[in-house]
């Protein structure tokens, strides 16, 4: 059976993110569609505490949080680096692994680290985004993206964000660091989730 989707009519789309760069992001992927993107932010709701045990489980809990304060849908995410080597980690705790105020340069060399620790040869690794779009009168979608590479120390290339520096995609040999925004832009964790969101929840049947 094919799953229906609930599209996302025209009007505004609530981002439930005090990252105002995730706010423009989306709003350029949505505005041809008429809707048009606001942070969580720029009205003033507050971040919930991230309590959830998957990606999929934390965006919910953001978009729920923002579509029930908003009374409008909203879209929350949860995104971070997986390390096979490291059953996983720092999965969902990506950011908290950088620590407060966020380093990292440490969260990556805790990684290498560890990886030593448990002389690990296999070096691969895998991004992953959850997008979750919450409903104000109930009911969410959620869809995940991924992007499988390898990690590399020490980091390389002063493009891109957190654990960029480290991770080598699939079928390159430039890390994240080193790519032109861009390119890694079509082809991230995100992008792939997002291309999900549209063909389901935006796109015209
Ligand atoms: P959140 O999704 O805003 O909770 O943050 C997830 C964390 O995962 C970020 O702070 C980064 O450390 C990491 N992360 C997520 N996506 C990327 C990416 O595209 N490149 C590098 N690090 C990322």
């Amino acid at each position: 059976m094919i799953e229906k989707r609930r599209k996302l009519p025209p009007g505004r789309l609530i981002i439930a993110s005090h990252n105002d760069g995730k706010a423009t992001e989306i709003n350029a992927l949505v505005a041809p569609f008429g809707i048009e993107a606001v942070s969580a932010k720029k009205i003033g709701l507050n971040d919930p505490e991230e309590t959830g045990k998957t990606f999929a489980e934390n965006a919910i809990i953001k978009a729920r949080a923002a579509a029930d304060a908003a009374n409008l849908p909203a879209l929350g995410d949860d995104s971070g680096l997986a390390v096979a080597a490291l059953d996983g980690a720092p999965g969902i705790y990506s950011a908290r692994w950088a620590g407060e105020p966020r380093d990292f340069g440490f969260a990556m060399k805790k990684i290498e680290q560890q990886l030593r620790e448990r002389g690990a040869q296999d070096l691969s690794a895998c991004f992953v985004c959850a997008l979750c779009l919450a409903w104000p009168d109930g009911g969410e979608e959620v869809f995940e993206g991924e992007v499988k590479g390898k990690l590399t120390f020490p980091p390389r290339g002063d493009n891109g964000f957190g654990y960029d520096p480290i991770f080598i995609p699939d079928g390159y040999d430039v890390t994240f660091g080193e790519m032109a925004p861009d390119a890694k832009h079509a082809m991230s964790h995100r992008a792939n989730a997002f291309r999900k969101l549209t063909k389901a929840c935006l796109k015209n049947d």
